[in-house]
């Protein structure tokens, strides 16, 4: 850290830190400082007793400057590295508007956490360690396989157009080649470019990080291709960070905060399985990586691809012919590649089934052909333990969690009882606690009761060779020790397992190559789920399972993908059946426009957290109250409050978890911009009722923009 000494040419910065969530400072705080520093230059600053890491955003005007004895100096400038550059400074400062947070809190956040303990010692160090890899390259890859017609196509509108694209093609259409291929044109064609390819869970798709560095690392060299997830230590992080600063990274592979990497020549983003969950961040900032990428490529005259076989509402709806107002070119890969075809879709009806059946006859028969012929059989079921509830028939009672409005869950390998959301566990109780009656009894299942039960029912079933059949089991339980998915992982794919069980971690982008037979056990729940988006995640979820069947096409053209339901003739089931996404996207969109629903409005959620229900309710009502009957007092507010709809606080779905209650309240406009007006301005009011008597148990409240789950 370089001494600064006072002069006379004293300069005044603006200073982004991170402060405390809802300080009263903000987080933009002036230093002086007697060298003129651009902006995006990291410095450290001191906070209160502390120093801490600060990036200047602009220089002060001097005419609202606080008097000069309360302006502290900046300590120091992090030598060796770059500002951050204008583009990313405008991502950062978008993201903190949209999403309604504190810009140094987003800016911070967007850094990798060691710059701010580092000395200028280790920096040194660090950097000259990530200095360009002077190894010669290997070879190239010289097995870059020839296009099939529909990439050709794909790949030269991606050459030809500014984009933005959705990729919209099936499991196994060969997306991930597109991407290999366009990347690849890229890097050649500019010799400073970079790329970020975007996946929703690095540790779910090693495969996908292991075919870019096949691809690259001899072309490039090692350096070229780097990860950013939070898997990595952050000394791991700190240097793919350096790395990607400095250009030297051609290629960044990351999670969702891999969109706020420090690119300076990024031309291309990818968003892998874009309709994923999981790029929406569940706290902090909440912000959507794949709409930032949207923007961030916007600003950054770079292409976007958005590749999904089951497209989000939204990207699908923005993809829709640029004469009705498209604003994403959609470039559709329908087929496989090679000779793998999709599997046939089975509905099983349970109401014609043997009550009290979890496997239906005609399954548990196709399981046994199956295993039989030495194939694989993929069987999910989406929730985990042995069985959600423990139940009492004589006197009613449930195994309730004490610290939430949540049962909890029994794990019989350890034979526990565990709150899945909080966390709280014990040993299961010999005996009914309430009543003393020894014979408490589980309700319904999850995966550990279907692996045991499969185990009994398949017994005497014998592999090709006469040996028994061997079942394996992957959920979060399962694997939670570092390794051991990729270890399961490794077993399936060695043909050490025939049947896997598990949740729909299983059903993500896994390659395993001699799966004939996928079904799903009951995936009825969200039909009937309160949430409106949890149809659109069941199809995606059910499609993407049944890409995981038959990519082998060498154990033949018979691979089946079940489903059992009580209403099996649900459209969309029908709609699994044929493939048919369009129709499928095409009904959901109907419901939408009807009911004025995202993609049709713009949504926002106030969530507030309290030691009492009615605190937390009466501090949204206390905001809701002031936004219609007060604010309204305000110039230019009734426009804006005229194209919103608030609706009343409510207790979220599951109220209360580890003791704290938790209310919501939704927003909704036809107008984003008028939603996110209406925000900005109702900020201050949110802050002012935190204040009053009757919000006193209010512990936090966070606003969520654009929210994925209601
Ligand atoms: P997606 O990402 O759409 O699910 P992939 O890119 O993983 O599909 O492709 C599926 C399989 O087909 C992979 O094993 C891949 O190596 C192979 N593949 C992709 N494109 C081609 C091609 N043009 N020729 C031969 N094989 C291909
Ligand atoms: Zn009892
Ligand atoms: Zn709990």
């Amino acid at each position: 850290v370089q001494k600064i000494n006072l002069t006379n040419h004293t300069v005044f910065l603006q200073i982004l830190v991170h402060t405390p969530a809802h300080a009263s400072l903000g987080s933009v705080l002036t230093y002086r400082c007697d060298t003129r520093l651009p902006p995006g230059t990291l410095v450290r600053v001191p906070l209160g007793k502390r120093e801490t890491l600060g990036l200047v955003w602009q220089e002060a005007n001097g005419s609202e400057l606080p008097t000069e004895d309360k302006i502290r100096a900046v300590s120091g400038v992090l030598e060796g590295i770059a500002p951050l550059n204008a583009q990313w400074l405008q991502l950062i400062q978008f993201c903190a508007q949209y999403y309604q947070r504190s810009i140094g809190e987003v800016a911070l956040n967007a850094l990798p956490l060691k710059l701010k303990g580092i000395t200028p010692a280790q920096m040194q160090r660090r950097l000259r360690k990530v200095s360009p890899d002077k190894t010669s390259p290997n070879k190239p890859d010289t097995s870059e396989p020839t296009l099939t017609p529909e990439q050709s196509i794909a790949l030269a509108q991606i050459t030809q157009h500014t984009g933005p694209f959705l990729l919209f093609g099936s499991t196994g259409s060969g997306k991930t080649e597109v991407y290999l291929q366009a990347v690849h044109n890229l890097l050649t064609n500019k010799p400073h470019a970079q790329a970020l390819i975007m996946v929703p869970e690095i540790n779910l798709t090693p495969q996908l990080e292991y075919r870019f560095l096949a691809r690259f690392a001899p072309l490039f060299g090692s350096q070229a291709v780097v990860s950013m997830h939070s898997g990595l230590t952050p000394v791991q992080r700190l240097k793919s960070w350096l790395v990607a600063h400095q250009g030297e990274a051609r290629i960044v592979l990351g999670t969702r905060m891999a969109i706020f990497a420090s690119l300076p020549q990024l031309q291309l983003i990818v968003v892998d399985e874009e309709h994923d969950p999981s790029y929406k961040g569940s706290d902090g900032a909440r912000y959507s990586a794949r709409d930032l990428a949207l923007f961030r490529a916007k600003i950054e005259g770079a292409k976007v691809i958005l590749g999904s076989a089951t497209p989000s509402l939204e990207s699908w709806h923005s993809s829709r012919p640029t004469s009705e107002g498209g604003r994403i070119v959609r470039l559709a890969m329908p087929s496989r590649v090679g000779q793998g075809v999709l599997p046939q879709v089975r509905r099983i009806d349970m109401r014609h089934q043997p009550r009290q059946a979890v496997i239906a006859p005609p399954l548990l028969q196709a399981i046994t052909e199956r295993i039989q012929r030495g194939e694989q059989c993929m069987i999910f079921l989406n929730r985990r333990g042995y069985a959600p509830v423990l139940h009492c028939a004589d006197c009613g009672w449930k195994s309730a969690c004490p610290h939430c409005s949540a049962f909890r869950v029994f794990h019989k390998i350890d034979r526990s009882l565990r709150c899945h959301h909080c966390g709280f566990a014990d040993t299961v109780p010999r005996a009914c606690p309430d009543c003393g009656n020894i014979d408490i009894t589980p309700i319904g299942r999850g995966t550990e009761q279907l692996e045991e039960h499969l185990a009994a029912l398949l017994s005497q079933v014998q592999r090709p060779d006469g040996s028994a059949v061997r079942i394996a089991r992957i959920d979060a339980d399962s694997t939670r020790h570092k390794g051991s998915l990729e270890q399961q992982l490794a077993a399936v794919h060695a043909g050490e397992v025939d049947i896997l069980v598990g949740t729909q971690m299983i059903a993500k982008g896994h390659d395993f190559r001699r799966i004939t037979l996928v079904a799903a056990i009951n995936p009825d729940n969200a039909l009937f789920s309160s949430d409106f988006r949890a149809p659109e995640r069941l199809f995606s979820l059910l499609l993407q399972a049944a890409g995981r069947a038959g990519r082998d096409a060498s154990l033949g053209e018979n691979s089946e993908m079940w489903i059992q339901s009580y209403q099996p003739d649900h459209p969309l089931y029908a709609a699994l059946k044929a493939y048919d996404y369009p129709t499928f996207a095409a009904q959901q969109l109907q419901e939408r426009t009807q009911a004025g629903m995202p993609p049709f409005s713009a949504q926002a959620l106030v969530r507030a957290e309290a030691r009492s229900q009615e605190s937390a309710q009466a501090f949204l009502q206390a905001a809701r109250d002031a936004a219609l009957h007060e604010m309204p007092h305000w110039e230019g507010w009734a426009p804006v409050l005229e194209q919103i709809s608030l609706y009343s606080a409510v207790p979220m779905t599951v109220q209360r978890i580890a003791n704290i209650e938790r209310a919501q309240m939704l927003l909704e406009s036809p107008s984003r911009p008028a939603l996110q007006q209406f925000l900005a301005g109702w900020q201050s009011v949110l802050h002012a009722c935190r204040k009053l008597d009757a919000c006193k148990g209010l512990i936090r409240w966070a606003i969520d923009v654009d929210p994925q789950s209601i």
